[in-house]
Formats: C-alpha cells, sequence, structure tokens
C-alpha cells in the first residue's frame, strides 16, 4: 500500500493545537475541563467532522470519532491518545497519538482503502493527573478499572466535583454509561513519543512496545508535633519532616535493591506544614509514585516502602498513614499486534526495537478490554513533560505510517 501521510498539514495541526494553552509558547498547559481544553476539543471535533468521521462523546468527555467500515457489525479498531497537557509541558505527548491517528485516517481514506472494520479515533479525557490526582480518567472508566462510584467522589484542589466540571465541560450524560463491553475494539494502538532517550540513542526509527509498566500510587500523611524552631529543644521533638525525609530515602534505597533497572520509585510530592522557618513542621504529606514492568516485583517494593514508613515513624514517635492511591498491574501487549508493527516496519525500511514503555499510557487500561500495543517515536534526549519537549517531524511521520498500516491490517481482518 503506498501511503502519502500529508506531514506539513500534521505540522501546521500541531502547531495549531499548541496554541490552546493557558500558557505562552513554547510552553503548553491544558487542563482537563478549563476553557482551553474545552475550545481545544471544539477544533479538534471540527478536523475530525471535516474528515468524514462521525462523533460520539460519553460522561466523562472520551470522544470517539469513527470511519465506518464495511462490515458494521464486527468489532472496531481504535487508535488514539490525549491532549491535556500538565502545567509548563512540550505540545508533543498526547497530541503526536491524536492528530497523528487523525493524518493516518486521512491518508487511508486518500489512498481508496476500504476498512472492513471500522476505525474509531479515541480523545480520552484526563491522561495526566493534574486536575484530579489520578492518570488516565477516561481509560481508567472505558475499561471498568475506575468504579463511576469512586470517580463520582472527585474532586480537584479548589473542591470543584469532577460530576460538576464535566457537566460544564458539556458532557452531561451518566458516568454509569461509560464502561466499555470488551469486544467492543478487535484491537487497540497508541501512536506516542518515547519520552525517554532509547530510541534517539540506538538510533532506532520506530519502537515496538511489548508491555507498559504500571504505577502504584502511596499518600504518606506524617504527623508529628509542631513548635517553636528556638524553644522546642532537639531531644523533645517529633520533627514529621525529618521522618518524612528518611521515608524519601527509604524509597530511594527499595527500588535499588531489587537490582533490576526496571524498578523505579519516587517521592514527587512533599508538602511541609506549617512551612514556616521558624517552626518545627508538624505535619507532612509525601506522595509517592512506584513502578516496574513486573506486577510481583512492583508490589513487593510497596509493601517493603509501607513496612519502612511505619518503622521510621515507630522509632520518631511519629503518626503515620499509608492510603494506596492507585495499584494497576502491568499489561502485556498483544503479540499479533506487535508483529503487524514490525511488518509495517520492515515493509517500510524502518529499523526498529522492541521495548518496555516506562511510563504508562491510556493504552494500559485499554489493554483491559482490547488486545493493545503501542507505537513509539524517538524523543530528543528523551526529555518530556517541559516546553522543550522535541519529537521531528520526519520522525513523527514514520510513525504515522507505521500507524496507518497497522490500522489498515487490523480494519482487514
Ligand atoms: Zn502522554
Amino acid at each position: 500500500m503506498n501511503l502519502q501521510i500529508d506531514s506539513q498539514r500534521l505540522d501546521s495541526e500541531l502547531q495549531e493545537l499548541a496554541a490552546f494553552s493557558e500558557t505562552p509558547s513554547p510552553a503548553i498547559t491544558r487542563i482537563v475541563f478549563s476553557e482551553q481544553d474545552v475550545a481545544a476539543r471544539a477544533w479538534l471535533k471540527q478536523k475530525c467532522a471535516s474528515a468524514g468521521l462521525s462523533i460520539r462523546e460519553d460522561a466523562a468527555g472520551n470522544t470517539f470519532a469513527r470511519w465506518q467500515g464495511t462490515d458494521a457489525n464486527s468489532a472496531s479498531v481504535g487508535t488514539g491518545s490525549h491532549i491535556d497537557a500538565i502545567p509548563n509541558a512540550g505540545r508533543f505527548d498526547g497530541t503526536v497519538g491524536v492528530l497523528g491517528g487523525l493524518e493516518a485516517i486521512r491518508a487511508l481514506q486518500a489512498s481508496g482503502f476500504a476498512p472492513k472494520r471500522s476505525i474509531e479515533l479515541i480523545l480520552f479525557t484526563s491522561e495526566e493527573p493534574t486536575r484530579f490526582g489520578i492518570g488516565c480518567l477516561g481509560s481508567r472508566l472505558l475499561s471498568g478499572v475506575l468504579k463511576p462510584e469512586r470517580a463520582k467522589t472527585f474532586k480537584d484542589r479548589e473542591g470543584n466535583s469532577l460530576e460538576d466540571l464535566r457537566r460544564s465541560a458539556g458532557f452531561t450524560g451518566d458516568l454509569d454509561r461509560v464502561k466499555l463491553h470488551p469486544g467492543r475494539y478487535s484491537a487497540f494502538v497508541e501512536l506516542h513519543i518515547e519520552q525517554g532517550p532509547r530510541l534517539e540513542a540506538q538510533n532506532q526509527e520506530i519502537g515496538i512496545v511489548t508491555s507498559i509498566a504500571a504505577p502504584a500510587g502511596l499518600r504518606v500523611s506524617i504527623t508529628g508535633s509542631g513548635g517553636h524552631a528556638g524553644a522546642v529543644l532537639m531531644r523533645e521533638r517529633k520533627d514529621a519532616f525529618v521522618g518524612a525525609a528518611e521515608m524519601a530515602i527509604a524509597v530511594e534505597a527499595a527500588a535499588l535493591r531489587t537490582g533490576s533497572a526496571d524498578s523505579v520509585a519516587t517521592t514527587g510530592i512533599c508538602s511541609v506544614f506549617p512551612g514556616a522557618v521558624n517552626s518545627v513542621p508538624s505535619h507532612v504529606k509525601l506522595e509517592i509514585d512506584v513502578r516496574d514492568s513486573d506486577l510481583a516485583r512492583r508490589d513487593a517494593m510497596v509493601t517493603v516502602i509501607t513496612e519502612e514508613c511505619k518503622a521510621i515513624a515507630g522509632r520518631r514517635h511519629l503518626e503515620v498513614d499509608l492510603e494506596t492511591v492507585n495499584s494497576d498491574a502491568p499489561a502485556a501487549c498483544d503479540p499479533a499486534i506487535v508483529s503487524l508493527i514490525t511488518n509495517a516496519c520492515q515493509q517500510l525500511g524502518l529499523t526498529h526495537t522492541k521495548m518496555v514503555s516506562r511510563a504508562y499510557h491510556d493504552s494500559l487500561f485499554m489493554s483491559h478490554i482490547a488486545p493493545t500495543s503501542m507505537i513509539f517515536i524517538p524523543c530528543h534526549l528523551g526529555i518530556s513533560h517541559r516546553p522543550d519537549e522535541f519529537a521531528s517531524l520526519r520522525d513523527i511521520t514514520n510513525g504515522v505510517t507505521v500507524l496507518a498500516h497497522t490500522l489498515a491490517a487490523l480494519a482487514s481482518q
């Protein structure tokens, strides 16, 4: 199949989408259900409608743009990603999979290809955890991993509920109806920038994802006793921050001890109360992210971290409360899709390598309801979630070409 990807159109659409941002270029900030997010969604739906796709939105704001296949009764083939962006992010994370998916569909349409299975481009709501403290909100609901009853309790930092926010963004249905039936999709493939340095360093044009590492998130609340930084003597102290610091060191040690490069653990948030230079910290909240491609090893790390936190609190006479925010299973990608992507790379003469996705994506949750894989493209120096995030147009075009061939093969089955 000889496909013509319109790189210039894709490039200008990536730039147009980047203009929907709360921060000036090149920094992108697009928080779910914000004015900019809603405007960007409207812009994107217009593009999909112009390509002849029919659009459906669910109560969570997940958006499905469908190219009807000749066999309306068979399960569809899905592709897509997200357009929300954390504060001061770059313009390629997620957007390459959404606009690239649209461009792949347009290229297939232009070639005269008629899909047997319908092909659906999915825009997932809130892949980033910025607003509600949990990532992949839309795909968690679609897959049933997140129960609607729990989602209905979510609030942002200002105390606005998810229920109110989604309704004011125009998504008025019932969250109970968001979950998809397994069998709705015969396959799901997500195109994404690698967000790591490996493909570029190894001079590979395409990464074919064979498994997706999964995060566990812990919230640790530590309570000691405060007081005047001059008046409370060292021996009398129950300093919540010093205990928290020791816990952060234990988090690092837990990941180092497994001996596997796939084990990572991060204490990314530390809020100290009251946060005054002349006051002994009485209360600290830590947020910890633990990941591995192996579920047993990941869970073992979580157990070690939990025990260490309790032991440190015990020694220091602090109170500690640990809450698991999420604990997701890693996903193994579908071998049949992996080999279709590999075939596409071989036919196109693109260098490629199999790899683990160390970041998680909506694909992690789609894998619960459909055979899934991902196509990665190089990301300059592995920089992501920063304004200087960069993927070259050549690499993006290669990724879209591989995606289009893969979708064509999947939609013909
Ligand atoms: Zn992403």
